[in-house]
């Protein structure tokens, strides 16, 4: 159980270390590399494979100029909004907060992703700091396409640029949305993000093989062709450093793949916070709600359930208060329901998912960047995203708050002039 505080303690170690040198050693040489702004894009649900299908060329022209990894690792769960808050604060969904994209908590009710007065409201958030407000704090300009906490003020503060999110706007119109903010008159932001959320879609409801994925990575891919465009005739694609990833992968669901929890436990004694691919219940006080538990904890065929404190340890979930007493794990490729919830739904099932293990091949996330800090041509070895923090704090040039990540794991993306 030593995992959670290690990261902790390893940062308030490197902390001292770097306070006592500064004050020890004048002779030390300040970092004198050059800063180049820094753009993060997030393709949600972009599978690795996705690559070899060839339908994007413009990603796969990053790949061949910058560095790239076969695949990062998400962290658990699988899920947007934790791995989203993950990249940006460098710590795991249990030590940031954002523990799932629904949630419940005593002082704060109900979060879901429909619900816009939950994810505008920095209380949610302030388990952590994420690095625009970071990078605000230390005289930087940030603008964000959209990201997972962007509309909330969190520790006071929004980046300098947002706007609330709106499914509705396409690729090409975040992109052009970025390019003008880029190009107001003024101090120019050396943050900026991209969020693009087709290929997520479509592989929900289409499934990952299905056509409607290929259109979507063909959307994206002129999406980010438009970028490169945008960017080089402003003469800044090659002063930029680019970071272009995904939160997770996506699994194909067979229709028929589905576990109904209340014919497995009277789940009406238990307070539900989420179903689909992990289900998670409150308990409540009484024998049915102790017996309800039991039946849920009991071995079943494609579903695991656990109480918080005892998830498998390599999953670093367990310990947030919002974590609820019992997770139950559909294995990959089904999901949990319960009758009275699938009666009540109005859009059909979903042929792709993810929230599975995060180790499971089909959860794998993309990791390319390119740019004059990273080094053409280099693969490095697939880490967890909770790294990419600390690179970004390191190419940015600013102190970073205390995380989970580490930056040996990804510095080999950089040329040996940037590290
Ligand atoms: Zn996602």
């Amino acid at each position: 159980m030593n995992f959670p505080f290690r990261p902790l303690l390893r940062s308030m170690l490197v902390f001292t270390f770097a306070a006592l040198s500064a004050c020890a050693s004048p002779s030390i040489k300040p970092d004198t590399r050059e800063r180049h702004p820094l753009l993060l894009i997030s393709i949600d649900a972009f599978r690795p494979d996705y690559l070899d299908r060839n339908l994007t060329p413009t990603l796969a022209s990053m790949v061949t100029e910058g560095a790239h990894a076969p695949y990062m690792l998400p962290s658990f769960p699988s899920l947007t909004f934790p791995n989203h808050y993950t990249l940006v604060t460098g710590r795991v969904p249990d030590h940031h907060g954002i523990v799932n994209n629904t949630m419940s908590d005593p002082a704060l009710g109900r979060f879901s992703l429909s619900n816009r007065s939950a994810t505008s409201d920095g209380r949610w958030w302030d388990g952590a700091e994420p690095i625009w407000v970071t990078a605000q704090k230390q005289g930087l300009r940030t603008a964000t396409m959209f990201w997972p906490g962007t509309e909330a003020s969190i520790r006071g503060m929004r980046p300098d640029h947002w706007i609330a999110y709106d499914g509705d706007i396409t690729s090409n119109g975040r992109v052009d949305q970025l390019l003008a903010w880029i190009d107001e008159p003024g101090k120019k932001p050396m943050f900026d993000t991209l969020y693009f959320d087709t290929v997520d879609h479509a592989g929900h409801e289409h499934g990952p093989d299905s056509p409607e994925v290929n259109a979507a990575l063909v959307d994206v891919d002129a999406a980010l062709a438009r970028l490169v465009a945008g960017l080089k005739a402003r003469g800044l694609y090659d002063r930029m450093d680019i970071i272009v990833l995904s939160d997770h992968g996506m699994a194909y669901l067979p229709p028929d793949h589905v576990i109904f929890a209340d014919d497995i436990a009277d789940v009406t004694q238990l307070d539900e916070v989420s179903y689909g691919v992990m289900a998670t219940f409150n308990l409540r006080e009484g024998s049915g709600s102790a017996k309800a538990e039991a039946a849920l904890l009991a071995p079943h065929e494609h579903m695991q359930c656990y109480r918080k404190g005892d998830l498998p340890a390599r999953f670093q979930y367990g310990t947030h208060p919002r974590v609820p007493a019992i997770i139950c794990m559909a294995q990959t490729g089904w999901t949990i329901v319960s009758h009275a919830g699938l009666a009540k739904r109005t859009s059909p099932m979903s042929l792709g998912e993810h929230g599975y293990d995060n180790q499971d091949p089909t959860m794998r996330a993309l990791f390319v960047a390119r740019g004059p800090s990273f080094q053409p041509g280099a693969t490095i070895a697939p880490f967890p995203n909770v790294d990419v923090y600390p690179l970004m704090i390191h190419l940015l040039g600013i102190h970073g708050e205390s995380n989970d990540g580490h930056f040996d794991e990804v510095k080999d993306a950089l040329r040996p002039a940037a590290r």
